[in-house]
Order: C-alpha cells, then structure tokens, then sequence
C-alpha cells in the first residue's frame, strides 16, 4: 500500500530552485549523491568495527552505479547504514539538513544570482531534482529486524512511501529518471568523466557499470611530497563541496607524542559574511582512516569554524561515543596541537606571501579577533597575526605588530593604540597630539569588538599596549616646548583648581598637559576604569555599569583656555558655561558623553549669554 506524503513547504520552495538550476550547475548532484553513499558506508562501517548486530555483515562495503541510456536513468547503490521508515521522512521530506537550510536561508536573503548559490553550496539529496522527472529511493536499514522501504517523488508537492520488496539488500539505493534535457548523465563516458574528479577521495571502492573505478587514498596519510596541489584541490572541493579551491591550506604529521594526520583548507571566502549566522566546523575526525564523526563539534575550538578537513589519529578509541568527544584529554591535546600548527601556518604564509595573508586578513580576521579573546593559551601567537593601520602606514595599507615593535623609537617603551570608527576620523584626534610630538606610532582600530581585543591581549613580545585616550601613559618628557604663549604656572594651577572644585562631581582630576596641543582638551580615561565599548556591551546586556572617572587634560597653549583663565575671575557665570562645553566637547570626542542633550543646552546658554552681551 502507497501512502501519499506532502512535502515540508520549505522543501517545496528548495525544489522549485533547484528545478530550475543552471545547466552547468547540474553534475552537482552527482557528488551530492556519491558523499551521501560514503557517509552511510562510513557509518556501517563504524557500527561494525564496535561490533553491532548489522544485517547481511558479508556484504561489501561499496557504491555501484550504473548507467542505462536507453532507458535514460542513472542508479547509484550503496551498502551502508540505510534508513528507517521515519528517517526517510524526516531527511527525503524536511530540510533536516542545517547546511541545507542555510543555503535556503541565503536564497531567501539574496535578491539576485540565488542560482549561482547551488554551485557553491552542498544542496544535499534535493540537488536530485536538477537532472531528475522522477526518483525512487529503496531502503534497508542496518538492523536485521528493519522493514525494507521505497520512496518515490517527481519533487514536486511530495513523494509516495511503500514497502520494498523483502529481498531488498542492506543499504540505499537511488534509481534516477533523468529529464528529457538530462539524459547525458545516463551516457557513461560523460558520468564516468564526472565521477572520476573525485572518486579517489571517497573512502570506499566504486563500481561503475561492472567496472572497478578508484584507488581509495586517504591523502591525509600520505607523504606530503606525493600528493600535488591538484590533488589537495580536488580533495577539498569534495568534502567541502565547492567548486571554489580553497585559498590555503595545511597538511601536518606527527609520531609524537601523539600519532596525527591532518590537513585543514581555508575557504575562500568566509562563510559568515553577509550576516548569514554561525557556520558549522567541517573537520572530520578518522582513527586511522575510519571515520569516526563527520562533524565533530568540539574538535578544533570554536573560532577555528571556518576550517574544513581532517584530522585522524590512531590513538582515538575507534568506540569513542559522542558524550567521550565532549570531553576526552587526548581530544583536547589533539585540538592544541593542531591549533597551534594551524596559527604556525599562518605566520609563514603572512612571511612568504604577503598578500595571500592579506587576502586572508580581509575575510577571516574576525575569527582571529575572536581566538584572541576566546582562547587564552594561543593569545600571544594570535596577536602577532593581527593587521591594522596606524599613523605610520599611508591609507589601506595595513601592518603588524613585529613591524609596529621594528620601528619604535629609542626612547619608547609601549605600544600605542586608539580606537574609532574609522582611518578618517582617528587621523584628526587630539590624543595623537602628544604622540606626533614625541615620533611615536599609533595604531588604529577600527572594528567594533577591537577594544575587547587589545585589552585581552595586553602586550605583544614584552611590551605593554596602551591605548593613548587613557591618564597613565608614561610618556618621555618633550624636549623642545611650543613657542606659542601659554598659561603661566600660577594661572594654570588657578584655573585647574577652580575646575577641579567646580566639576568635582563630573571629574576625578582637571590638569593641563603637553599631551594636547590641536584641541582646547582631552578627555582621558581613569587608570582603572572601563573602556567606553565594554561600558556599551555591558549596558546592552543588562548589566550594572560602574561608574566611570575621567580625567580633562587642558591645552595650556590654547587661546579659548586662556581666555577661560582670564573670565574665571571677571564673570564667573560665563566661564562655567564656557568650561562646561570645553570639557563636554572633550568627553563627546572620547565617546565618553553619557547625555549628548547636555551638550546641546550647554552650547544654548552659552550661545544665549555671550549674544546678550
Ligand atoms: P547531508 O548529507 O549533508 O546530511 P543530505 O541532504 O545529502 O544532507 O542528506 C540528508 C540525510 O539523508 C543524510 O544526513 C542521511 O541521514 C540521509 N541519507 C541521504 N542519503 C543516504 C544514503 N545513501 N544512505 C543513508 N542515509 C542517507
Ligand atoms: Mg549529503
């Protein structure tokens, strides 16, 4: 008895693209299809070697295709795992699959060019439907016990479900009825062309119309010296299924202390851009060949997400169970290595191709910034992989913190940074004043996030990083003082001691200082408070901020503050308006003005007072 099934609607609406994919785009499925087979081989295999129970245990572990021009279909076999009745509706019926769903979600996001997306992202068994009228899936799963099933859907509103024969063998096997415009994938010179890119990746030999196909090789074991580019290409294509090549990757060996094989690809692009959500880790993980999960979530640590490949080691117990890869130290030593190798990697690429690592810096340095901030042991070999502007470099062009450290002057002992929204808009802060002055270099930070960064990072090499808008920057006396007229000693501790009373409550300390020479003042951050973009994240998640205490630094060069000297006796009234608005501005520059509405009434009384005069 067949029983009719609608299909999920997100399904649907996946189908009605895929239908209606590029030609070029079509042979995707072909690999959809074959990495699906060696999944469940993969599986089965697993099931075995912990010694299950499984259904007809002689069978051999393979894929068969077959071909049949004449009448235009296309089979692809597998012995594997198989599926159970309420597997097959849940995975040939929902979009169960989350990678699935992200190319669903992107497809819904872009406006334009939703075709080009197929090629690049894995649209799993749908992609069926590109080439096929109609396809039927027969069944069996792995249990001796389990109900053969066959399913079958012209991918339209939904699919049919009925028992398979009880003679169906273990595995899966999918019968394609191709389009009229598709039965070239029926002729085996074409399919056996398109198999053949990548049939020697998958982990289980291919029968092809009779006729053995593939020489299986884990190139992960293999001697880097044998295996070429091509190869390291074609291998990542296949389990990332892209047809994009990867912009680098690593392949890495070790006898001790611990036996490992790994190799790793960047992508070439980051997978999070657009605002598209987390992306999923896609780093297998094998005990000597054997897969032992696909996607394992706790493998490498979080901000390596964007990698894709393997990693295998034969001292893994080949039974290790999900809840013993959440939390197993043999893992944790495995993912330490390899990230550190994966870091090691990276600083060679930066010194031998400069701008491959800059092509890298462009899409994945929010990944670093994250490690950064998340993974305390790697943290100074991370910050040596950071980019950025600085006063130094012309606009665009980014630098380093070894270069930054190459250039100090003698008389330098920190790291200066400052951080902003942008090039243009930190290139005309005063708190540079002081730095211009003595020669030093300034870093710029322009990301959201950077202050979090730095201020775990704290120092590169031995020195200490200091953002120049804080009180206690240690800087080197100037040798040669402004020949503009200035307060004179007396006035200045006049003036500061009025303010400092008069303010008390707004400010911990009012100074003058050499370190402002282009604005009437800067506002500085107290030694122990917090930074202005912490201050933000911590209100945004609700919780209490601590107050801050700013210092104001007052330019004694200044003619507006000279001018403030001398109003403090003569009109006491305006002088307050007109110190409040210095030194508002001053907080306003730093990001530190709580109320920007204060300014605003400040600057209309003052208007208000000085017109009336
Ligand atoms: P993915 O392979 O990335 O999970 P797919 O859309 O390709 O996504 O497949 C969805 C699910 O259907 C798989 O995760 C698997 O559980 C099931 N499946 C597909 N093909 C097979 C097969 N040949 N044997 C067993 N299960 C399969
Ligand atoms: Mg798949």
């Amino acid at each position: 008895m067949a029983n009719t099934h609608q299909f999920q609607t997100e399904v649907r609406q996946l189908l009605d693209i895929v239908i209606h994919a590029f030609y070029s785009d079509r042979e995707v499925f072909v690999r959809e299809l074959v990495s699906n087979a060696s999944d469940a081989l993969e599986k089965l295999r697993l099931k075995q070697l912990t010694n299950a129970a499984v259904y007809e245990p002689e069978r051999e572990l393979r894929i068969t295709i077959t071909t049949d021009e004449e009448g235009k279909t296309l089979t692809i076999s597998d012995a594997g795992i198989g599926m159970t009745q309420d597997e097959v509706i849940e995975y040939l019926g929902t979009i169960a699959h989350s990678g699935t769903k992200k190319f669903l979600e992107m497809m819904k996001e872009s406006q334009s060019g939703t075709q080009d997306l197929i090629g690049q992202f894995g649209v799993g068994f749908y992609s069926v439907f590109m080439a096929a009228d109609s396809v039927e899936v027969t069944t069996r799963f792995w249990q001796p016990d389990a109900t053969p099933v066959k399913w079958t859907s012209d991918g339209r509103e939904g699919y049919t479900l009925e028992d398979a024969p009880a003679d169906t063998p273990r595995g899966t096997s999918i019968l394609i009825h191709l389009k009229e415009d598709a039965t070239d994938f029926s002729r085996a010179e074409h399919l056996r062309h398109i198999i053949s890119r990548y049939s020697n990746f998958v982990g289980f030999p291919i029968d092809f119309n009779g006729e053995h196909l593939n020489t299986v090789q884990a190139i992960w074991m293999k001697n880097k010296k044998d295996v070429t580019a091509e190869e390291y290409e074609s291998f990542y294509k296949y389990i990332a299924h892209t047809e994009s090549a990867p912009l680098t990757y690593m392949h890495f060996s070790a006898d001790a202390p611990i036996v490992l094989n790994s190799v790793l690809f960047v992508p070439q692009d980051n997978p999070e851009a657009f605002g598209f959500g987390r992306c999923e880790p896609n780093v297998a993980l094998y005990c000597h060949k054997v897969l032992i999960d696909n996607k394992p979530e706790n493998l490498l640590p979080d901000w390596l997400r964007f990698l894709a490949g393997v990693v295998d080691s034969e001292d893994l117990p080949l039974n290790i169970s999900r809840e013993m890869l959440q939390d197993n130290s043999l893992l944790r030593r495995i993912s330490g290595i390899i990230t550190k190798r994966f870091i090691k990697h990276l600083e060679t690429l930066a010194k031998d191709d400069a701008d491959k690592y800059e092509t890298f810096w462009q899409q994945f340095s929010r990944f670093i910034k994250e490690g950064v901030v998340t993974s305390w042991e790697h943290k100074d070999a991370l910050g040596k992989l950071l980019r950025f502007e600085s006063t130094f470099t012309e606009a665009g062009k980014l630098t380093s913190f070894a270069d930054y450290i190459s250039r100090m002057k003698e008389n330098q002992k920190d790291i200066y940074v400052l951080y902003g929204a942008s090039r243009a808009q930190l290139e005309h802060s005063p708190y540079l004043d002081a730095l211009k002055a003595r020669g030093f270099e300034v870093a710029f930070f322009t990301d959201g996030g950077d202050q979090f960064v730095i201020d775990t990072l704290m120092k590169v090499e031995d020195k200490e990083i200091k953002s120049i808008d804080r009180s206690n920057l240690d800087l080197p006396p100037l040798k040669a003082q402004p020949d503009t007229p200035g307060l004179d000693a007396e006035e200045a501790t006049g003036l500061t001691s009025w303010l400092s009373s008069t303010f008390s409550e707004a400010f911990s300390k009012v100074t003058t200082s050499d370190r402002v020479t282009s604005a009437p003042a800067i506002a500085l951050q107290g030694e122990n408070d917090i930074s202005p973009e912490i201050k933000a994240y911590m209100k945004a998640m609700g919780q209490p901020v601590p107050e801050s205490h700013p210092e104001i630094a007052l330019n004694p060069h200044s003619p507006i503050v000279q001018k403030l000297a001398e109003l403090r006796t003569k009109d006491e009234a305006l002088a307050t308006l007109l110190a409040e608005q210095i030194m508002n501005t001053a907080l306003l520059r730093a990001g530190m003005l709580d109320d920007p509405a204060k300014l605003a009434d400040n600057s209309q009384a003052l208007l208000e007072k000085l017109l009336s005069k």
